[in-house]
C-alpha cells in the first residue's frame, strides 16, 4: 500500500467507518449467543457428558459386572469388583470412575451389553476437590436415577443408527 493510501486511509478513518457498518448490518441479524447458564443449546443425543448406571423399571441393576468397560476404557479409569448375590446373580461390588482420568471417549458406553454405563447430557458437574470426581457405584447409580428420563429418549433416538 503506497503512502497516499495509508494516509487517506488514517485521514478519512475508512477501516473505522467499514468496522461500524459491519457491527451495524449484524445488529439487525438473529443473535447466535444465548444468556448461558438461563438458556442452553441443543445437545446432540451422542453427546458424552457425566457418566451414569441405569436401572431397569423394576428397580434392578441392569450392570452385570461383565467388566467389558473396565476393559476397554483407554485410560483405565474404570475400576469394577463383583460377586455373586444370593440368587446366584453377578453384580458388582464396587464399581468406580476416576473422572480426572476418563477422556470421555464413550467407549465404555458402546462396550456394554445392557445399556448399564452411559454417558448422559449433564456437563455441568465442575467440581472444586478432586476427590469429588472420584464416583463410586453410589455415585453412578444416582446418577441414573436422575438422568434415567433423558437418557432412554436419547439412548432411543440414536438406536436407528447403531
Ligand atoms: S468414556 Fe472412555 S475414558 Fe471415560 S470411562 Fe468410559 S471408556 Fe474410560
Ligand atoms: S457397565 Fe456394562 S460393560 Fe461394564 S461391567 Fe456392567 S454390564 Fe459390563
Amino acid at each position: 500500500m503506497s503512502f497516499i493510501q495509508r494516509s487517506i486511509r488514517t485521514v478519512f478513518l475508512t477501516e473505522l467507518l467499514s468496522g461500524m457498518w459491519l457491527t451495524f448490518r449484524y445488529m439487525f441479524r438473529p443473535k447466535v449467543t444465548i444468556n448461558y447458564p438461563y438458556e442452553k443449546g441443543p445437545l446432540s443425543p451422542r453427546f458424552r457428558g457425566e457418566h451414569a448406571l441405569r436401572r431397569y423399571p423394576n428397580g434392578e441393576e441392569r450392570c452385570i459386572a461383565c467388566k467389558l468397560c473396565e476393559a476397554t476404557c483407554p485410560a483405565q479409569a474404570i475400576t469394577i469388583e463383583a460377586e455373586p448375590r444370593d440368587d446366584g446373580s453377578r453384580r458388582t461390588s464396587r464399581y468406580d470412575i476416576d473422572m480426572t482420568k476418563c477422556i470421555y471417549c464413550g467407549f465404555c458406553q458402546e462396550a456394554c451389553p445392557v445399556d448399564a454405563i452411559v454417558e448422559g447430557p449433564n456437563f455441568e458437574f465442575a467440581t472444586e476437590t478432586h476427590e469429588e470426581l472420584l464416583y463410586d457405584k453410589g455415585k453412578l447409580l444416582a446418577n441414573g436415577e436422575r438422568w434415567e428420563t433423558e437418557l432412554a429418549v436419547r439412548i432411543a433416538a440414536d438406536a436407528p443408527y447403531r
